[in-house]
């Protein structure tokens, strides 16, 4: 800590890893000022995890109402309503409830909140409007931003950002994009009444993840009447009236009342000065570190989003985590990216944890997969046709359980009490000899006992 500078650590960004970093900085000492140019807790809290989930329960209402006919409730079809206005302004205020949790909890650590756009000035001054600040550290911590892609009427999209705020829901919605963001607001979109398409360029969505659980997931998607069209995408959109005019690349046309763009984010880096500073950047834009965190300039560092690791507020926090001890505890740890679980919150929802059934076959060669597919217990009486998969993979040298994948209920519940297990080395003895919960989906990975395939 060095009394030349007004602050020990200036971070700019006040979303999930910045505040995590000041936050744990100040509580160890450190003199700390964080930045914000927009809303206190980043992407995660305003527009990313927080309202998103809000979202997903709201649009499970629906089929929980349906449902209830089995189970003997009686619920007149004609007095169901919904009302989109309801669901944003409540989960409006529960956001504004967060944005000032946020700033009491940095207020207390004893972090500075500057409200404005930073700008490197040199490699130890941040500028803020007329505001000139002088730090021993700086940290960039400001995220990634949806990108549109660059097409005829790409104006007339809206992005993950919009669909937080949109002032009325469409009847019909087309979204373009095969990733988790895509997925998830089809979902929630079909859930809450709109007739939903998703257009994707690839023969699969969901690139990344295990090829099972991709190809199950369409199948449970395409169940609840969401229009998958994949290996085709978007050639123009054009206004039409009160709709929009999508023409797609195999020469069809849909009429729709909104098109999202989910087609991946960028570091959001603009107007930071990063360049004239010599900060050296990755060829995808992301912001260059070493495995300390540690850019190309001694006195800066970057986290999260911006520098290419996993764009997960999970990940963001804990490098701001090892990034505090580093600079100001006792610590020269490293970040641990192994085994780390992640859901996706389509519905059925997805879990995972470790590699995806081509990639532990490279990495560890022979193979046992243990696979199971079932109707929910729930479904029996809602009659709902609705299935669930679970996925385990074993490494056959070691017996160690390397990965596991699920599609159904709360399977990103149930995958993080097993990222434990599978963090710890669990072996298939381990799994075989753990009693289950019954009756629940979760005791399926307790009880698969015949390999689906061995090699
Ligand atoms: P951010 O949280 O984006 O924070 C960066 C902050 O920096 C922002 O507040 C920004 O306003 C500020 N900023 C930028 N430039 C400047 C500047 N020049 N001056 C001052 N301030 C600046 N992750 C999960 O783990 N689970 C999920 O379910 C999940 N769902 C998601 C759903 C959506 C729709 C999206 C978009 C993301 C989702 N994520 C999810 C990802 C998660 O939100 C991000 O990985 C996480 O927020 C990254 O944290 P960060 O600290 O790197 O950046």
């Amino acid at each position: 800590m060095s009394a030349n500078f007004e602050y020990d650590l200036v971070v700019i960004g006040a979303g999930s890893g910045g505040v995590r970093l000041a936050r744990m900085s100040a509580q160890k000492g450190a003199r700390v000022a964080v930045i914000e140019s927009r809303y206190l807790g980043g992407t995660c809290v305003n527009v990313g995890c927080v309202p998103k989930k809000l979202f997903v329960y709201g649009s499970r209402v629906g089929e929980d109402l349906e449902d209830a006919a089995g189970y003997g409730w009686n619920i007149p079809d004609d007095n169901i309503q919904f009302d989109w206005p309801t669901l944003v302004a409540n989960k409006n205020s529960e956001i504004h409830r967060l944005n000032g949790i946020y700033k009491t909890m940095l207020e207390n650590a004893g972090v500075t909140i500057i409200e404005g756009t930073a700008r490197l000035e040199d490699a130890q001054t941040v500028v803020v409007g007329e505001r000139r600040i002088s730090a021993a550290h700086i940290t960039v911590a400001t995220g990634s931003w949806p990108v549109v892609p660059d097409i005829p009427g790409k104006e007339h999209m809206v992005t993950s950002n919009d669909m937080f705020y949109l002032p009325q829901l469409p009847r019909e919605a087309v979204i373009l994009g095969g990733g988790y963001i895509a997925v998830e607001f089809a979902g929630i979109l079909a859930g809450l009444g709109v007739k939903t398409t998703l257009i994707y360029r690839g023969d699969l969505f969901l690139r990344g993840f295990d090829e099972d659980v991709r190809e199950f997931t369409a199948g449970e998607i395409r169940k609840k009447g969401i229009d998958l069209r994949f290996n085709v995408n978007i050639d123009s959109v054009t206004p039409d009236g009160a709709h929009y005019k999508v023409a797609l690349s195999d020469g069809s046309t849909l009429s729709t009342g909104l098109v999202m763009a989910a087609t991946g984010r960028r570091a959001l880096t603009d107007g930071l000065g990063l360049e004239a500073l010599g900060v050296e950047m990755t060829k995808s834009g992301h912001i260059a570190v070493d495995s300390h965190f540690q850019t190309s300039v001694p006195s800066i560092t970057a986290l999260g989003d911006v520098i290419g690791t996993p764009q997960l507020t999970p990940v963001a926090l804990a490098q701001g985590m090892v990034l505090s001890r580093r600079l100001f505890g006792d610590g020269e740890g490293e970040m641990d990216y192994s085994a780390i679980a992640t859901a996706v919150f389509c519905h059925p929802n997805i879990g995972t944890v470790g590699p995806i059934e081509s990639e532990a076959r490279e990495r560890y060669g022979r193979l046992r997969i243990y696979r199971s597919e079932f109707k929910p217990m729930r479904h029996t009486l809602s009659g709902r046709d609705e299935r669930s998969m679970m996925k385990l993979i074993v490494d056959d040298a070691s017996d160690k359980v390397v990965a596991a994948h699920m599609v159904g209920p709360d399977a990103g519940e149930i995958l993080q009490g097993l990222s434990v297990a599978i963090k710890a080395g669990a072996t298939k003895a381990v799994f075989d000899s753990t009693v289950g919960i019954h009756p629940t989906s979760a005791e399926e990975f307790v009880t698969m006992r015949e390999p689906h395939s061995v090699g």
